[in-house]
């Protein structure tokens, strides 16, 4: 089955606010939600739809990804980012019901890192330094101050829970006051503010294995901010970004590079020394070689990340038309044009057939 639309699924329009995105998608969980659907299978198959066009949409990188190439722009990018989000919002609607330990794993974050084509064909370590959150040193995550307890929440009476009235529904919701915990902090802890949480700065040691691509992630497992109440921390995903060359552009494993070489050399042949990442090698140009010719120098490219293959150098040759003529290059090839002119067909076939089929292009 095609899939829908995602804007379609959510009723809004291609240009909606993430405001209003987030309401469509409030609506339909709450109209869809399994838990308000036993056994409806229709009702899951709503929900989920619902979800996935929200987990893109809510995410400015997919979101665009999804805007210029639909569905086929996020092949490859799932299951990362959107999901915090629909954490939020999941909780928020249904409060209580899920969340009632009130316990949440950290954050994953993400880190773009810049790296040389070099340093990635070689692989690389480095250090980063990344902002994050931290299990709070002096309550130990408690956010109550040392040798106080929380007490329990006047609110809810300890059970995390309040019943609100909404039209026909009687709603379980978590309470507002100790969201959801039960207890309340009467003295919070002086470092974290009774957070239990802290901001840091973190530096991390990355290796990066020879042979990653723009895009590339790595995961560092635990990494990401500290969880909440003792929820595992998330993860820190380090997404490998690769500067422009001046000489190379990467596809895949291969590298290409432009090769210009002069108008005589191209004709009468000769050699060329070409750069690779491995120190510079030679290319023999034949005689009689054409603009758009294609030098490929096996295994010159990179080693893939995953096996053991490597990729190959493709050199384009461009030849390139002399310029800043003096009066005397212009006269010798005046003089080599006349002498082409003399049996244009031997000298320069292409042109003459070019020409044949032009003519005949307009006598019909
Ligand atoms: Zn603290
Ligand atoms: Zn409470």
């Amino acid at each position: 089955m095609a899939k829908r639309n995602y804007y379609e699924v959510l009723g809004v329009d291609r240009d909606a606010s993430e405001e209003e995105i987030k309401k469509a998608y409030r609506r339909l969980a709450m109209q869809y939600h399994p838990d308000r659907n036993p056994d409806n299978a229709k009702a899951e198959e709503s929900f989920k739809e619902a979800k996935e066009a929200y987990e893109v949409l809510s995410d400015q990188e997919k979101r665009d990804a999804y805007d210029r190439f639909g569905h086929q722009g996020l092949d490859g990018m799932a299951g990362m980012g959107g999901a915090a989000g629909f954490g939020d919002i999941f909780s928020e609607i249904f409060g209580g019901g899920r969340a009632r330990s009130n316990v949440y794993r950290g954050a994953d974050l993400r880190y773009n890192l810049e790296i040389s084509l070099e340093e990635a064909a070689r692989g690389t370590e480095t250090k980063i330094r990344i902002p994050t959150l931290e299990t709070c040193e002096t309550c130990d995550g408690s956010g109550t101050k040392p040798g106080t307890e929380p007490v329990s929440c006047p609110t809810c009476h300890g059970q995390g829970q309040v019943r609100i009235q909404q039209g026909f529904f009687s709603l379980q919701q978590t309470c507002p006051r100790c969201s959801g915990t039960g207890k309340i902090v009467r003295d919070p802890c002086n470092t974290c503010s009774g957070a239990g949480r802290v901001k840091k700065q973190k530096t991390l040691s990355v290796k990066i294995p020879a042979g990653v691509d723009e895009g590339d992630r790595i995961r560092l497992s635990g990494e990401g901010e500290a969880g909440v109440n003792g929820g595992p921390p998330g993860d820190l995903y380090v997404v490998v970004r690769l500067r422009p060359h001046p000489v190379f552009q990467r596809e895949e494993n291969d590298l290409h590079c432009e090769m210009p070489i002069s108008f005589t050399v191209a004709a009468l042949g000769g050699e060329i020394a070409i750069p690779t990442l491995d120190g510079s090698a030679k290319i023999k140009i034949p005689s009689e070689t054409q603009s758009g010719k294609v030098f490929r120098l096996r295994g010159k490219g990179i080693k893939g990340v995953r096996g053991n293959v490597f990729g190959d150098l493709l050199c384009h040759v461009v030849v390139e038309t002399p310029v800043n003529l003096t009066a005397r290059q212009k006269e010798l090839l005046l003089e080599l044009e006349a002498i082409n002119q003399e049996e244009v067909g031997r000298h320069n076939p292409k042109a003459k057939s070019w020409f044949e089929k032009v003519k005949e292009f307009f006598e019909g």
